[in-house]
């Protein structure tokens, strides 16, 4: 822990730049690890206040910390932010002309700039390499620093160089920062970083202002035209797939009386950009955007988001969602949904390699198993990001409508035994086909078919035992393996339920789509 003296010189600081009188969450315990010069990792929600961490000990340190970060928007403008502050701040990317480039090298060899934004791809360039081994250099951070694994949601190969750029130019503490990292990406790019040894600083992602809810995708643009009309006027985005169904969404909520507009990577810049300072200003309530649109957008009052097609991942659509309710006023999270979508999904990356093809199956399947789960939406997503939490969150679809439950004690007991028979070297599907006795080729050449769990639970399908399995993850009774998310483990806490078992009720899950349908 800092001594007290440090505290109070970070206290002036803070305020003295930023105007602020107090540091939020872990600020204060992440700068002060970073003056300490450790490798840090900072997992914290969007708008929780990531950037200052970075920012303060830059300019407390001796030297340029170098920042990292994917878009050259959003380094502009915090570029432009500290320049305001008056903070010697400055960038690197293929925006800047010859003689501003130069300009912004000069500084940094002269070791006046504090913090030095570059892109990945300037990173690799020879010169700019050249550049920074000659500067004095107090840290580097990474931003977004998700997008360095295939497993999140925004993969960025170049990312992937980062650590042996770094390893070229010299020696440097690193902080790595994102706003979204399941376990297993957080372990991925600990191990891409080589920084296993970091602290890592993790908030809640907890968001209990954030409504969640699901419908089956029927009459989508009737579905979405009654929801917004819920919130009529108030802002909101909704995304969609593809650009195509972007300009068709928007435009028919135009011809229904909503002030929308369309956002995607294909239209003009400039309308582009008019079309997202109209969102920002409140000169339109509605964007209809493909997932390009986003990142970055600091707008507070967002009331609604809405999936109009099923997103790629529930990373993904966590950090799509958390782009509502930023006032930590009530803002409700509407994803229509079809097992059609996920199809389309799965075909789009049909030409891909085959570990590329099941990466994205793994992924969408979770996605599937959300839209149909009965378990409180909110348990679940946190769930996914390694917090378990034990009660429901009271106001999301699940929570408000009655669901059948069933003591599950008989059946978690199965599903741990058939983990362990299958040596807890398998996936759901496998164990599913274990218990219902079905004679997939895995089974038979394993002669899993042997087994005492083989069609135990042949009394019912594969997808209510997969349910079983998934709530049995939900509440830690067994676990993705870390190293191999396609492998089930069974837990501690699986192992001591096993030798004195107890009653607990889990939910029956959707008879897809028809019971829903009927709900809605
Ligand atoms: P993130 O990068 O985590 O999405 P930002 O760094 O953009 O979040 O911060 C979100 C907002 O919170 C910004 O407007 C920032 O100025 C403000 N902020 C950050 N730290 C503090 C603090 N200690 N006190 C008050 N406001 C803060
Ligand atoms: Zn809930």
């Amino acid at each position: 822990m800092a001594s007290t003296k440090v505290q109070s010189q970070l206290k002036d600081k803070l305020k003295e730049v930023f105007g602020y009188n107090q540091f939020r969450g872990n600020q204060e315990k992440i700068i002060t690890h970073i003056l300490e010069g450790k490798n840090t990792f900072v997992i914290m929600p969007t708008g929780a206040g990531k950037s200052l961490c970075y920012q303060l000990p830059a300019m407390m340190k001796e030297g340029t910390a170098i920042v990292i970060s994917p878009l050259i928007a959003l380094m502009k403008n915090q570029v432009d932010q500290l320049q305001a502050l008056g903070v010697h701040a400055s960038f690197l990317n293929s925006t800047l002309s010859k003689s501003e480039a130069n300009r912004v090298k000069e500084e940094t060899l002269e070791g006046k700039t504090k913090l030095l934004y570059v892109a990945p791809e300037s990173l690799t360039k020879e010169d700019n390499i050249q550049l920074l081994k000659k500067s004095k250099i107090s840290f580097i951070a990474i931003d977004e620093a998700h997008c360095i694994s295939e497993w999140g949601h925004d993969f960025r190969p170049e990312y992937r160089k980062i650590k042996q750029i770094i390893e070229a130019i010299g020696d440097f503490p690193i902080i790595a920062l994102t706003a979204t990292a399941t376990p297993k990406v957080r372990a991925d790019i600990q191990k891409n970083l080589k920084m296993e040894d970091a602290n890592i600083f993790l908030s809640s992602f907890h968001r209990d202002n954030l409504y969640y809810e699901v419908h089956p995708k029927k009459d989508p643009k009737v579905q979405l035209i009654k929801f917004i009309r819920k919130h009529q006027n108030k802002s909101g985005i909704v995304y969609c797939l593809s650009r195509k169904k972007v300009e068709e969404v928007a435009e028919f909520l135009r011809i229904n009386g909503i002030n929308a507009l369309p956002y995607h990577a294909g239209m003009e810049s400039s309308v582009r950009m008019g079309n997202q300072d109209a969102f920002l200003n409140e000169d339109c309530d509605v964007v209809v955007a493909t997932i390009a649109f986003g990142m970055g957008i600091d707008k507070p009052d967002v009331r609604f988001v809405v999936h109009y097609d099923a997103p790629k991942s529930l990373e993904g659509y966590y950090q799509e969602t958390g782009r509502a309710g930023r006032d930590g006023l009530e803002s409700f999270c509407m994803m229509l949904f079809s097992p059609d979508d996920i199809s389309k999904l799965e075909k789009f990356h049909k030409d891909k390699s085959v570990t590329e093809r099941e990466n994205v199956h793994i992924l969408l399947q979770e996605m599937s198993y959300y839209a149909n789960s009965s378990v409180c939406r909110t348990r679940q997503l946190l769930h996914y990001f390694g917090e378990d939490v034990e009660h429901n969150c009271g106001h999301c679809d699940n929570c408000k409508t009655k669901h059948a439950s069933f003591n599950a004690k008989e059946q978690i007991l199965i599903a741990i035994q058939a983990v362990q028979e299958t040596e807890e070297r398998f996936g759901i599907e496998h164990i599913c086909n274990v218990i219902t006795g079905t004679k997939s080729d895995y089974v038979t050449s394993y002669h899993h078919d042997e087994l005492e769990t083989f069609g135990k639970g042949s009394d019912h399908d594969i997808q209510y035992w997969e349910s079983i399995i998934r709530q049995s993850m939900i509440n830690s009774f067994m676990g993705k393996d870390v190293d191999n998310v396609t492998i089930i483990k069974v837990s501690e806490k699986g192992k001591k339920f096993q030798k004195s078992p107890f009653d607990i009720d889990y939910t029956q899950d959707y008879q897809w789509p028809s019971e829903l349908e009927a709900l809605n």
